[in-house]
């Protein structure tokens, strides 16, 4: 069967790691009809739009893509592109596995967890009022006058939502997954003790659904404490789930704990339509290098792949970047601390892992 997807390289690394990824998915066996699409900066200059209708007409057709990262500018500028695609797209889960693979440098081993975050609402939801703007003046009043609590007069404002029904569905989901793989527990986490109506709601939505899964364990544990419980004791936890920002956040935790970001894939998923991007961002200033570690867009792919009812192909791809990992020799700079000088590039770990297919 021929797999049509649409294919976004990104920018910054992402064309980089993308060209290599497409290489080691199409060595695998598997036949792509692929698509190109771009978004960001890339496609602001061609296009004339971030995010052009082309690209979300592409997924919404093909149903499946697998996208590079795109860069949004800090502080100032444009909003997320990422945010707005799964937005647009209804991609309310990001599931982002973070696995300890043998011989990369790492603060602790077997590390098995899978980040389940919340994608569409928290404080991403892109509601914000400029410090001095007349919005938000009008809210500051608003807020006095049903709170009695005051805004700073030169406070800019950023709306954190959290509804019931996007805290079931993205809970009942992180049950169905960890049924679905076997998995023993689910975590969720939180700040309900301070943020009482609106991680509150997420928590007693989260306890809700649990009872609907007396075959899986739950707990639950509020997110400074789980930070500190992820670096210490990473091991006792399994498939763990939160809102969009703490999803964000513990998803770069766990990558540093298995060895970074360079080994962290991931993918987005709404009812019908999937986007499978590392966890990484488009590391600007490495762009161009040929020396980021393609590997985390690979595992994305064998995601893909899986997704696709490709399971033994999926499978051959990781087991093919595990072996690379293990022998030591033809991976980058990220997993070789000791001896940077002796790094490969981003194009020869995609023929390590190549050669390894061939192999298998
Ligand atoms: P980043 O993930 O791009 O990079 C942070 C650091 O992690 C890098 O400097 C590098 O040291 C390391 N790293 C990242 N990817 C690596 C890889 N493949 N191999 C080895 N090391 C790797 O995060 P950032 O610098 O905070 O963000 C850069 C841009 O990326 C921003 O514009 C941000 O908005 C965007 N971003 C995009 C996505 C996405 O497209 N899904 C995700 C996160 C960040």
């Amino acid at each position: 069967m021929i797999h049509r997807v649409t294919l976004i390289p990104g920018d910054g690394v992402g064309p980089e790691v993308t060209a290599a990824t497409k290489e080691v998915l199409e060595a695998s066996g598997a036949a792509f009809d692929w698509e190109w699409a771009n978004m960001g900066i890339s496609a602001q200059g061609d296009q004339g739009d971030y995010l052009p209708e082309r690209v979300l007409e592409s997924i919404r057709r093909n149903k499946v893509a697998l996208k590079g990262p795109v860069t949004t500018p800090v502080g100032s500028g444009f909003r997320s592109v990422n945010v707005a695609l799964r937005r647009k797209l209804g991609l309310y889960a990001c599931v982002r596995p973070c696995k300890s693979y043998r011989g990369a440098p790492s603060l602790h081993e077997d590390v098995d967890i899978v980040i389940i975050r919340e994608n569409m609402e928290d404080i991403y939801c892109g509601i914000e009022f400029e410090k001095g703007s007349s919005e938000a003046a009008r809210l500051a009043r608003l807020i006095a006058e049903t709170s009695g609590e005051s805004v700073r007069e030169d406070s800019g404002m950023s709306i954190k939502t959290i509804s019931e029904t996007g805290s079931r569905r993205i809970v009942r989901f992180a049950f169905e997954y960890a049924r679905a793989c076997q998995r023993r527990k689910v975590t969720a986490v939180h700040k309900a003790n301070i943020l009482k109506l609106s991680d509150g709601l997420f928590l007693s939505a989260a306890r809700a659904v649990a009872k609907e899964y007396p075959d899986i364990e739950f707990e639950d544990r509020i997110v400074d404490n789980m930070c500190m419980q992820l670096v210490q004791r990473p091991r006792e936890f399994d498939v763990v789930v939160a809102p969009n920002l703490y999803g964000d956040l513990l998803s770069d935790l766990c990558a540093g704990l298995i060895g970074g970001l360079g080994l962290a894939p991931g993918a987005n998923l709404g009812d019908d339509m999937a986007v499978f991007e590392a966890t990484h961002g488009s590391a600007p200033k490495y762009a161009g290098l040929n020396k980021m570690n393609p590997m985390a867009m690979m595992l994305s792919g064998a995601m893909m792949l899986r997704h696709l009812g490709e399971k033994a192909k999926a499978d051959r791809v990781e087991e093919a970047i595990a072996a690379v990992i293990a022998e030591g020799k033809s991976v980058t700079y990220d997993l070789k601390p000791g001896a940077p000088d002796t790094a490969v590039t981003t194009w020869q770990v995609a023929e390590a892992v190549i050669g390894r297919l061939g192999h298998s």
